[in-house]
């Protein structure tokens, strides 16, 4: 996640269809959603309750139309405004730092 506010809905519309967590189904606590990173960043408290990303299997009144509207008609993700998506920087699997880097935080702002 950014932390940044991105307002501009065709943006964010962008960011969410190209990401390649825009479909990973998680069930955390009886609250069903398309994004581990939404979920889990509020279970953990690093981002607020984002109410409109997942479905509440617990308190759904009409679970067969809620899902149905979460799952076909949501643009994207009330977390997408804040987060990259799958647009940001990528950085390589398998590089590790060597152990005067790892001692260095530092050293991680120019990889
Ligand atoms: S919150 Fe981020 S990771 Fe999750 S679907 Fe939106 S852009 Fe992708």
């Amino acid at each position: 996640m950014g932390g940044r506010y991105n307002g501009d809905d065709d943006e964010v519309k962008k960011i969410f269809d190209t990401c390649i967590k825009n479909d990973c189904y998680t069930l955390i606590n009886g609250k069903v959603t398309r994004c581990t990173r939404s979920l889990m960043g509020s279970v953990i408290g690093l981002y607020p309750d984002f109410t409109n990303d997942y479905v509440n299997l617990r308190k759904s009144n009409n679970l067969h139309s809620d899902l149905r509207s979460f799952l076909l008609d949501k643009k994207f993700m009330d977390a997408c405004r804040y987060c990259n998506g799958s647009t940001g920087r990528e950085i390589p699997a398998g590089i590790q730092l060597d152990k005067n880097a790892r001692k260095n935080p530092s050293f991680i702002e120019h990889i």
